[in-house]
């Protein structure tokens, strides 16, 4: 009997995996198989920052395998506002969860870094052997380094003690469950939240708060700002697909060296076409604007997936449009229980 414990498991990625362990047949690839266990825990079942409440929570469910995806996770703005915060944070969760692992003889644990650990100047397409080859983007360097040192220690576990931990390298994930909260989302969720609020009020259903301050403010007649140039490029991932990736890492991976989870480097996306795609999602009538004097953190940094294509063989990466389309759906279906 294999007892596989996902941390975070309420967030965007932990509920993409229940939903593919869900859907998918049981015995297939990426379905449920016979003598698994899955467990799925959140904050409200242990606070992973703190050594006691993670013991206890292991000594509960006893698990042979962790998929560690538990995070104080955020765009670009609050990760700007809150360094330590997520610098001091992840470390503590991050080293709880490895430690107690050891300690209780756990045989894998996968944890989820993010192509933030990468240099902010390094040759480009991003792989596997570059994350420390020089410090990364100052914008979210505390996020980055807590990540970082999750390689770090999966590489000194390994030696010392010969432990089978390893770790997972998303680019940038979106799907239903996403935190759509606008100062703290990632860049899709916040676009389709503004989107929505823009709609609204060209629909004259709700008004602007008072004190119109951005994320709200009005600029040229239009209520959808979009923050930066719109130029940036990004590699996006639906957290559907990331979910099968997760589990093919858990059952047919077995190597400290960590793998980028992502589709190809040419299917980057600019944050202007990216709009462009949510308006159609959306089927927003109105305009939309960019605001210039806006933050947008890196211009690029394309990741290669060579690694994992030439692991995994086929696999089929959901349509980047269709993807949007569901999680539109999904928050147009789900907004007021949605994180906003
Ligand atoms: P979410 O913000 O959606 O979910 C975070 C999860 O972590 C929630 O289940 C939350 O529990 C849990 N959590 C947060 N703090 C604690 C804590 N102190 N103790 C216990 N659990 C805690 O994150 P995502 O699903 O987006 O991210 C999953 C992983 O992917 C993270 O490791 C993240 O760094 C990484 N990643 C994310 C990217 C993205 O674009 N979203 C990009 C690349 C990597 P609760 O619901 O109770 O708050």
């Amino acid at each position: 009997m294999s007892v596989i414990l996902v941390t975070g498991g309420t967030g965007l990625v932990g509920k993409a995996l229940q939903h593919i362990l869900a859907i998918e047949p049981e015995g297939s690839r990426f379905g449920k198989k016979a003598g698994e266990h899955w467990v799925f825990v959140s904050s409200k079942d242990a606070d992973l920052r703190d050594s006691a409440q993670t013991m206890a929570l292991f000594e509960k469910h006893k698990p042979t395998h962790v998929i560690h995806l538990a995070a104080i996770v955020g765009g670009v703005y609050i990760n700007m506002k809150r360094n330590l915060t997520f610098l001091r944070d992840n470390i503590l969760i991050n080293d709880n969860i490895l430690h107690t692992s050891h300690v209780l003889g756990v045989k894998k644990v996968i944890s989820c870094l993010s192509t933030c650990v990468f240099p902010d100047k390094v040759t480009y397409p991003l792989d596997e052997t570059k994350i420390h080859l020089g410090p990364p983007h100052p914008s979210n360097f505390g996020y980055s380094h807590a990540k970082r040192m999750v390689d770090v220690q999966n590489r000194a576990y390994k030696e010392q003690f010969g432990c089978n931990f390893t770790s997972a390298i998303p680019t940038s994930i979106f799907g239903p469950h996403d935190n759509f909260e606008l100062e703290s989302a990632h860049v899709i969720p916040a676009l389709i939240h503004k989107c929505f609020l823009a709609q609204r009020m060209c629909a004259g259903h709700s008004k602007l708060p008072i004190s119109s301050s951005w994320p709200y403010h009005i600029e040229n007649g239009t209520s959808f700002v979009v923050g930066g140039t719109g130029k940036p490029l990004r590699q996006f991932i639906y957290s559907h697909d990331l979910a099968k990736l997760f589990i093919w890492q858990l059952r047919e991976y077995d190597s400290v060296e960590p793998v980028i989870l992502s589709v190809g480097e040419e299917e980057e996306v600019s944050i202007e076409t990216l709009t462009d795609a949510i308006v159609r999602a959306m089927d927003f009538k109105g305009e939309y604007v960019f605001d210039t004097s806006q933050a947008e953190g890196q211009f690029r940094k394309p990741a290669s997936n060579k690694k994992l294509i030439s692991l995994i063989g086929n696999f089929e990466f959901t349509p980047f449009q269709k993807a949007l389309d569901e999680t539109v759906q999904w928050f147009l279906a789900n907004h007021a229980r949605a994180r906003t």
